[in-house]
C-alpha cells in the first residue's frame, strides 16, 4: 500500500516531553532553523513543528520566528481562563507564539486521567484560540493483542474530535500506546490498516476529511521513517525521543515523500 502521490503536505512534529533547559532547547531549535533555512522545498517537503516544554515556548518563539519551523505546545487546559493552578490555556499558548497544540497524548490520558470527552474539550479550546490541535489516539498492547485495535481507534476518533473538526484546524496522530518510547513498531500492514480506517472515518465525519493529516507516532527513527512515511494515508509523524536530536529529527523530516 505505497502512495503514488501525496497531495497533502506532510507534518513532522517533535514532542520533547519533559526534556530541555533553556540552553539545550535553544541550541536544538536553532540548529533545526539553520537546517530548514538552508534547504529548499526539494529537501524539506514537510511542515516541521517542535513542541518543547511550556517553559521554553516564548524563548523558542523568537528563535523560530520567520523560519520554516513552527512552534507547538504539548497540552492545554480546556477552559479559556480561571482558577486552575499550574494549567495553561490555549489562548495563552497562541499568545506565546504557538501554532499547534498536542491534545490527548497517551501519557496525558493515562497519567492525568484524561477522557475522550476532556480531549475533545481541549481540542475545542485549541480551535477557539486559533490553534491547530494534534489529537492523539491509539490502542494499548492488551487491546491490540485482543484484536480490538481498530475498534478502540474508531471509538476514540468519534469521541475525541470536536464537531467542528476540519483539515485546517486538526491533525490526528495514531500512536499505539505500546509503541511509544519502547522501540516496538507495528508492521507496515498494521499501520496501513489503522490509517485506512482513519481516512474512512475522516471522509465520513470531518469537513475536508480527504485532506485531514493523519500522523503515525511511536518509535519513529531515521531508520524506519521512510518506510512508514511512504504508506498511503500516513501524512507525517509525531516523534518523541528522536526529536531531541537535531540530526535524527532532521533525517526523519527529510524522509518525507
Ligand atoms: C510520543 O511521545 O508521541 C512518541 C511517539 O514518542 P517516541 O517517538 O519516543 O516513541
Amino acid at each position: 500500500m505505497i502512495a503514488d502521490k501525496n497531495p497533502i503536505q506532510p507534518l513532522i512534529a517533535g514532542n520533547w516531553k519533559m526534556h530541555g533547559r533553556r540552553a539545550d532547547g535553544a541550541a536544538l531549535a536553532a540548529e533545526l532553523v539553520r537546517q530548514a533555512r538552508r534547504s529548499g522545498r526539494a529537501e524539506l517537503r514537510c511542515e516541521l513543528v517542535i513542541c518543547p516544554p511550556a517553559t521554553l515556548l516564548t524563548a523558542l518563539a523568537d528563535i523560530v520566528a520567520d523560519s520554516p519551523v513552527r512552534l507547538g505546545a504539548q497540552d492545554c487546559h480546556h477552559l479559556p481562563s480561571g482558577a486552575h493552578t499550574g494549567d495553561i490555556s490555549a489562548a495563552m499558548l497562541a499568545d506565546a507564539g504557538c501554532r499547534y497544540v498536542i491534545v490527548g497524548h497517551s501519557e496525558r490520558r493515562t497519567q492525568h486521567g484524561e477522557s475522550d470527552d476532556r480531549v475533545r474539550a481541549k481540542a475545542e479550546a485549541a480551535h477557539a484560540a486559533g490553534l491547530i490541535a494534534i489529537v492523539c489516539l491509539g490502542e494499548t498492547e492488551a487491546q491490540r493483542a485482543g484484536g480490538e485495535a481498530l475498534a478502540v481507534v474508531e471509538r476514540q476518533f468519534r469521541a475525541s474530535l470536536p464537531v467542528a473538526t476540519a483539515a485546517a484546524n486538526t491533525v490526528v496522530a495514531y500512536e499505539p500506546v505500546w509503541a511509544i518510547g519502547t522501540g516496538k513498531v507495528p508492521t507496515t500492514a498494521e499501520i496501513a490498516a489503522v490509517h485506512a480506517q482513519l481516512r474512512t472515518l475522516a471522509r465520513e465525519r470531518v469537513a475536508s476529511g480527504e485532506r485531514l493529516r493523519l500522523l503515525y507516532g511511536g518509535s519513529v527513527k531515521p531508520g524506519n521513517a521512510a518506510e512508514i512515511l511512504a504508506l498511503a494515508n500516513v501524512n507525517g509523524a509525531l516523534v518523541g525521543g528522536a526529536s531531541l536530536d537535531a540530526g535524527d529529527f532532521w533525517a526523519i523530516a527529510r524522509s518525507c515523500p
